[in-house]
């Protein structure tokens, strides 16, 4: 477009080597390899988004005063570029995440990023750290938006000046398992969300709070936390970074619906609409914890997967609750859930016909 922003270049004049990169992206991990550069655009009430630029990856110097620091008025995206069959970059569905970045910047009082300069920044930067992409099964390289409250000022009140930057990380896969099933730990004394909250935004004090359910579950020996709606303490809404999907043994699908408590997953979306186009029947409907461990005991509950840009789709083998632990199904990935894993991760690296226009 004649008005796409354009984004300074600096770059980094000693970037980490090739040899160097090469032993990183080996056995990259989830979120510890970095790239060399990052963008950066910044606002303030004078001069709305100004200074697009690409710069070396580096610390940020901040004013100890800076809000974001005090009240967590701060928000974030999650996305991957692939490496497509025929050797070029692809992002997924990258509209939806800057909308949603928007929603969240909405519901947290800070200015909406527009969503071209929120594209123009993730492609921009892809195309410099395409390097980084692992070739190995599984890698892509993920990028994180995020947007931070940068006005120096202790009052609590929306900030006038915000930091918006993007930095991208070579990942490899998100759980040791790999292809196993994993395990989930029901939270019944804390909640993620509640009615009228942030549930729905990508805000960092979501994750914040969500912390120490999940080092419980860890405790317990499972791999992610299960939270259940605040109100009732009954609902089943979803992990602590990843939404949920049930198999029953009618072969339809179920998962929680939007109801403002819970993240709109980009990844639980695009199952919704794959799954329906290979003729499944999914609903978006609520489903109390007891009925989840009655089901998984009578055999109707069949399968039952996390889903999210990290771990992508992560067969769910049981769930741990004070009142007992369940298996669901064999305990192992179920056939659904494989099916629908190969249908996504094929569209999502260009082996699979792509008739929505997702990849791009
Ligand atoms: N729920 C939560 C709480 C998350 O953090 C994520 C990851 N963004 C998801 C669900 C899955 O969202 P997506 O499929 O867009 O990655």
């Amino acid at each position: 477009a004649a008005d796409a922003p354009t984004f300074t270049f600096e770059r980094n004049a000693s970037p980490i080597e090739a040899n160097e990169r090469a032993r990183l992206l080996e056995n990259p991990g989830f979120g510890r390899v970095f790239t060399d550069h990052m963008a950066m655009i910044r606002y303030s009430e004078e001069k709305g988004w100004h200074d697009a630029k690409i710069v070396p990856r580096a610390p940020f110097q901040m004013d100890g005063a800076s809000s974001v620091l005090h009240y967590a008025q701060e928000i974030f995206e999650g996305m991957k570029a692939y490496r497509l069959a025929d050797g070029s970059t692809a992002l997924f569905r990258p509209e939806a995440n800057a909308r949603r970045f928007r929603d969240s910047a909405i519901r947290m009082a800070m200015e909406p990023l527009p969503e071209d300069l929120f594209l123009a920044s993730v492609r921009e930067l892809v195309k410099i750290e395409q390097d980084w992409i692992p070739e190995a099964e599984g890698g892509s390289l993920y990028l994180r938006p995020f947007m931070i409250a940068s006005e120096v000022f202790l009052g609590v009140k929306p900030s006038s000046e915000y930091l918006y930057a993007v930095i991208a990380s070579s990942v490899g896969a998100y759980f040791k398992a790999g292809a196993g099933a994993v395990s989930l730990w029901v939270s019944q004394d804390y909640t993620r969300a509640a009615p009228g909250g942030t549930g729905a935004a990508k805000c960092g004090g979501n994750y914040a709070s969500s912390l120490v359910a999940q080092a419980e579950a860890t405790r317990k020996g499972c791999d992610q936390v299960l939270f259940l709606d605040a109100v009732e303490r009954r609902w089943i809404e979803e992990l602590g970074g990843m939404n949920i999907f049930f198999v029953f043994d009618d072969g339809t699908l179920a998962t929680p619906p939007l109801t403002g408590t819970i993240l709109p997953g980009i990844t639980r979306d695009s199952i919704i609409t794959m799954a329906r186009d290979m003729g499944l029947t999914v609903r978006e409907e609520p489903y109390a914890i007891d009925q989840c461990r009655a089901d998984a005991e009578s055999g109707r509950l069949r399968e039952a997967f996390a889903c999210g840009t990290a771990a992508v789709v992560a067969p769910i083998g049981m769930m741990k609750m004070a009142d007992g632990d369940f298996t669901i199904g064999s305990g192992g990935p179920g056939q659904t859930t494989m099916r629908i894993r190969d249908a996504l991760t094929s569209v999502q690296r260009g082996k699979l016909p792509d008739p929505r226009g997702w990849v791009e």
